[in-house]
């Protein structure tokens, strides 16, 4: 590693093939594919970019041209919850607010990758008016989601303006903040950005991390000063080929979690998004993955493994189904073992 990427985000191929991080004959490919598909890798994930688990995560590949046939543009039906620019109401006592659209990095599996990237604008001052007057009207939405794009790239200020306004909505009970930030650009969660999370109502922080490699040392106080600073933490992971598709990684990863007090939430099977088939298992991998999880670690180690339904029919659990009804009151159970047993009520 050059020292050129310490100092900033990597953001164009160029960039990539020069730390020969990317086979100089593909460049062509893959600046079409960056056109499309933003690049963005920070000085705190180019620490780590060698570890191949990282890597494929955030450099670009030429698969991403293949776009296979059950592949889409909306694959998990934001569109039609779309009720007024960038909130997305499919459950009835939550929303999604999405006030910007750019990450910090960018990884290659997003499935909202064709919202997403650097040249897509925030939503405006009244975009954002016209988000809190639906939040405002719709008194069953209990809980805001800030995502999108990653909201914690916003200055303080901005952040703070949208949290003062959700938090003015006397039905809105519970802000959550759908976040990579915290690992892969730490430097972020300094002084004023804590000060501005501090507010009256509980805020959620839920991690977006894929890989135990991510936790560097400045990844992990910037996750303890948040939770230190009264915010609890919770995981989301997405399952990806040769990246955690393997029971030690995944454990490691669980276990990376818990021991810096962050609770594993969502297991997401990935989803349909364009150029991505190079990161997806069969489904009945990823059951089993979770069926070995469980039988090596704690039960503070089990994420909720889930598949957003495409078409925008919501996320529903992928768990293998231990229990199965014989007749009116038996059932047959299976232990972690795989052995059956009876059970009569
Ligand atoms: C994932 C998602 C949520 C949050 O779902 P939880 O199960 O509460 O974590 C809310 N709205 C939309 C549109 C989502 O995609
Ligand atoms: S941080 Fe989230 S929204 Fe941003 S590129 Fe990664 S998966 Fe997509």
């Amino acid at each position: 590693m050059t020292n050129s990427s310490k100092d900033k985000t990597i953001r164009t191929t160029e960039t990539l093939i020069e730390q020969g991080l990317c086979d100089p004959t593909q460049k062509e490919k893959l600046n079409q594919i960056a056109e499309q598909f933003s690049i963005a890798i920070t000085p705190e994930i180019s620490t780590t970019i060698h570890h191949p688990g990282i890597a494929k995560q955030f450099i670009p590949a030429v698969e991403e041209a293949h776009i296979a046939p059950n592949e889409l543009t909306d694959p998990i039906g934001d569109e039609p919850h779309q009720k007024i620019k960038g909130v997305i109401h499919r459950y009835t006592d939550r929303c999604l607010l999405l006030p910007v659209s750019v990450c910090p990095v960018y990884c290659r599996f997003c499935f909202r990758r064709e919202k997403i990237g650097s040249k897509q604008p925030a939503l405006s001052p009244e975009e954002l008016q016209n988000a809190y007057a639906y939040i405002q009207n719709h008194p069953e939405i209990w809980e805001v989601i800030l995502t999108g794009g990653d909201p914690l790239i916003l200055k303080p200020k901005s952040l703070d303006e949208i949290l003062k306004n959700l938090t003015a909505i006397p039905h809105v009970d519970v802000i959550r903040i759908h976040t990579r930030v915290p690992v892969v650009d730490p430097s972020r969660i300094n002084a004023s950005l804590l000060k501005v999370l501090k507010i009256k109502k509980p805020v959620y922080i839920v991690l977006h991390a894929n890989h135990p490699e991510e936790f560097t040392e400045a990844a992990k106080k910037a996750c303890a000063s948040l939770i230190d600073h009264g915010i609890p933490m919770l995981s989301q992971t997405v399952l990806l080929k040769d990246i955690n598709d393997n029971v030690d990684t995944l454990s490691q990863l669980m276990r990376c979690f818990v021991r810096n007090r962050i609770k594993p939430y969502y297991l997401h099977h990935p989803d349909l998004a364009k150029g991505t088939q190079h990161f997806r298992i069969p489904i009945r991998k990823g059951q089993a993955l979770m069926k070995a999880l469980k039988k090596k670690t704690s039960g503070l180690c089990h994420p909720q493994y889930v598949l957003d339904i495409p078409g925008g029919y919501g996320k529903i659990p992928l768990q293998h189904c231990y229990i199965q009804e014989k007749n009116a009151d038996l059932y047959s159970i299976e232990d972690l073992d795989g052995q059956l047993h009876r059970y009569e009520e």
